[in-house]
């Protein structure tokens, strides 16, 4: 039995006494790495702590303990019989956290014993590491900021190529149907004008028959930018079928919708087109939104306009008002047939 109330030397004398359970405690349940060397080094046996502490999953039996001892340290090499060296074994258990056990290397019976527990990092190790972490963290900001401006880029660009016709680079269907509720809001809120465009090109059919799909496609692009410089950057114009456009006009009448669709009409009629040797020219329909208009109202108003231009002659521009048509440009025309 134990005295509680004896002097420390008793607990020498049990230890002698009893090795067996401080052996059993030491290599199996206590804090403490204990690993075997033959008198070169080589790793005879170890016991758990220490394949835990060195993050192995066998035990290493033949590789040499200098592999886990820092900065070449030989360990072995350097213990005489009878010395009590201290040693250090330091393990890379991830690639960012040091992780080290210190003890004492004994030379016992020809081989080594080493006994070692875990340590805390000192201040100067802990300072390093954090410094790492740190960099490691500022490079890992860096590239994550990288990849979110790219992502933000390649989101842009789904987003156009989502919104966007890619043969003329206007605003397709989607995103004229976005924009044609915001303005129609805007317009029905403010109580301010808002007028809208059809465009068509004339006998397209005859162009393409003529000269090829291939050319029908330059003189679709080529139309659709002579209209988009022919307006305000405040207009929108997209392309609203195969040859058939349509520009919204915020803050615009009859009479500013009429003039927009005339310097349109004369851009193109005027325009010459590479490889096409007749005269390309489109019609147009314009009209104003009332306060009754749906938006279909709006549109189909603007596309009675467009027919009249088409019965009328072609490029031409005719202004719908909700009750009557007008043709707004009877002069030009009678002077162009
Ligand atoms: P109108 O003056 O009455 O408008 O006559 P049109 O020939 O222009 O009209 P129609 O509706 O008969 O023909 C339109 C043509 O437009 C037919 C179609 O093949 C062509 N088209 C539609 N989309 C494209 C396109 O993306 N590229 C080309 N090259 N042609 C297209
Ligand atoms: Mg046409
Ligand atoms: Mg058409």
């Amino acid at each position: 039995m134990v005295d509680h109330n004896a002097p420390e030397a008793d607990l020498k004398k049990l230890f002698y006494s009893r090795p067996r359970i401080f052996a059993d405690y030491l290599l199996n349940a206590g804090r403490l790495a204990v690993i075997l060397l033959d008198a070169a080094g080589t790793i005879r046996d170890c016991n758990a702590f220490f394949l835990e502490n060195a993050g192995l999953a066998e035990k290493p039996f033949g590789l040499s303990i200098n592999a886990f001892l820092r900065d070449g340290q030989a360990a072995a090499k350097t213990c005489g019989a009878g010395d009590c060296l201290p040693v250090k074994l330091t393990f890379n258990l991830n690639a960012s956290l040091e992780h080290s056990l210190s003890g004492h290397l004994l030379e016992i019976d020809g081989g080594y014993v080493i006994f070692a527990h875990t340590v805390r990092l000192t201040d100067n190790e802990l300072v390093a590491t954090l410094s790492r972490l740190t960099d490691e963290l500022t490079d890992l900001t860096r590239e994550l900021n990288k990849k979110n401006r790219e992502l933000a880029a390649a989101n842009e660009t789904i987003t156009r190529l989502m919104m966007t016709d890619p043969l003329t680079g206007l605003a397709n269907r989607r995103q004229l149907s976005e924009m044609m509720n915001r303005e129609l809001s805007l317009a029905r809120r403010s109580g301010r004008p808002l007028a809208a465009l059809m465009a068509d090109i004339d006998h397209f059919k005859s162009i393409n028959d003529a000269y090829g799909h291939a050319m029908g496609d330059k003189v679709l692009k080529q139309v659709a930018q002579i209209l988009r410089d022919a307006c305000r950057k405040e207009d929108i114009v997209a392309r609203y079928g195969g040859e058939e456009f349509l520009v919204i006009l915020p803050d615009s009448g009859a009479g500013a919708a009429a003039d927009c669709g005339e310097r349109m009409r004369k851009a193109v009629a005027g325009a010459s087109f590479t490889g096409i040797d007749r005269p390309v020219t489109a019609s147009f329909g314009a009209t104003v939104l009332t306060p009754a208009d749906t938006e279909d109202d709006f549109l189909k108003r603007a596309d009675a306009a467009l027919y009249e231009a088409k019965a009328g002659g072609r490029n031409r521009v005719v202004v719908k008002n909700a009750a009557v048509a007008v043709p707004a440009n009877t002069e030009q025309e009678v002077e162009k047939q």
